[in-house]
């Protein structure tokens, strides 16, 4: 290495610093002519000694054209300014042509009157920091894009929802008028003319008749099944056993029809819910235990467990109980497991489901080794 810009008495130990140092050093002079550098920087700039730099600029250097005004550029700033310049990033073309990414330092090189007589430059390779950066950056802004479409397929798969419903809803609605229409007239005229009319259309009124009541309790369904979505505007704090309460009233009639026993062995709690939409899930699973069973005395018994956030309430029944490997397809609409003989539509297990996720829990089936359903589902007690 060369000193002449610079001249110290231990010049000897600052050379060997210099030539030993794991960075790229190199000065110049106030025109920006090379004047010295370690061997580190003369081999990455492909000399294969010091001497070789002596003297030219970084326009004779493998640099691009811009790299080396740029270097120039700001050699004049520290050097007018008197300021050093540190760690700032630049790209430098090597000389077998690949880019390295540099952390430079610049400081102005002063004489003994404190005149400016160079610059002092030294940088490490950034350059595996530097692609890892640059590839954090992508994948940011990948992920970013990543969510933006997310976001917006979240926004549009709303959208079809609320419009799904929205038409489910109309169009169930509109069919409940003809179909009552059906029902009442075929009922009409079997309660009029029962003696004029022939045995066998008696038989088809009936056919027409119970068909239409099938189908009403079909749309019926669908309606419950498209409310849910549309429904979750009035969130009160009711009792849970009100709730249960009033939907085991409501099916009172079934009750007594089937002989059943349903006991409540739940406590009492203060939750935040759409109670009717609660109240629904209560009556499908209930009736459902009544509806599948061919117990002479069906059974239901509901209890219930405080965990600390949220609460599982379990409807057991001693019905004729569903295999598990339909544990999942039981909630899918229009599943049905015993469709021949047992009046539904396949919709309530599913409607349940919707509403136990809008009270921010999940609904399943337990084995039951001695026969019978063990429904659970579990509500947040309080949902916002
Ligand atoms: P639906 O009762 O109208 O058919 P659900 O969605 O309520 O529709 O139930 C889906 C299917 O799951 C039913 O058709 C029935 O096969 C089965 N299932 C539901 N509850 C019970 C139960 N407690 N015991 C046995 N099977 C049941």
């Amino acid at each position: 290495m060369q000193l002449d810009v610079i001249s110290l008495s231990d010049s000897i130990v600052l050379s060997q610093f210099v030539d030993n140092i794991n960075q790229f050093v190199f000065w110049k002079d106030r025109d920006s002519i090379y004047r010295g550098c370690n061997l580190k920087f003369a081999n990455s700039a492909g000399f294969s000694s010091v001497d070789q730099i002596i003297g030219i600029s970084d326009f004779d250097m493998p640099w691009s054209q811009e790299e080396a005004e740029f270097f120039r550029k700001i050699d004049k700033e520290v050097m007018d300014t008197g300021l050093p310049k540190l760690n700032f990033e630049e790209p430098q073309t090597q000389s077998d042509g690949s880019i390295m990414w540099i952390s430079t330092s610049k400081v102005p090189l002063k004489d003994a009157k404190n005149e400016v007589v160079g610059i002092l430059g030294w940088y490490i390779d950034i350059t595996p920091l530097k692609s890892m950066e640059i590839e954090i950056n992508e994948k940011s802004k990948a992920l970013l894009e990543y969510n933006k479409a997310l976001e917006q397929s979240k926004a549009a798969l709303e959208r079809s929802n609320r419009d799904m419903e929205m038409f489910t809803y109309a169009v169930s609605h509109d069919l409940k008028s003809p179909i009552r229409t059906i029902v009442s007239f075929s009922d009409i005229i079997l309660s009029k003319y029962k003696g004029a009319l022939d045995h066998k259309v008696v038989e088809l009124l009936n056919y027409i008749s119970d068909s239409g009541k099938n189908m009403n309790h079909l749309v019926e369904n669908i309606l419950n099944f498209a409310r849910t979505g549309l429904e979750n505007t009035n969130l009160e704090l009711v009792s849970s056993k009100s709730i249960i309460n009033k939907k085991r009233k409501e099916l009172d009639q079934f009750i007594i029809d089937n002989n059943a026993n349903i006991y409540d062995n739940t406590c009492d709690y203060h939750i935040s819910c759409y109670p009717d939409l609660l109240g629904l899930v209560f009556y499908n699973l209930i009736s459902n235990g009544i509806k599948y069973n061919e117990s002479d005395s069906p059974t239901i018994n509901i209890s219930c467990e405080d965990l600390t956030t949220e609460i599982i309430f379990t409807i057991e029944d001693n019905g004729i109980g569903i295999e598990q490997k339909f544990a999942d397809k039981i909630f899918e609409p229009f599943k049905r497991l015993h469709s021949s003989n047992i009046e539904g539509s396949g919709l309530g297990l599913s409607i349940c489901r919707r509403i136990v996720e809008l009270h921010g829990g999940r609904i399943w089936i337990e084995k039951n080794q001695s026969g019978g359903s063990i429904f659970k589902f579990s509500i947040q007690k309080s949902i916002s």
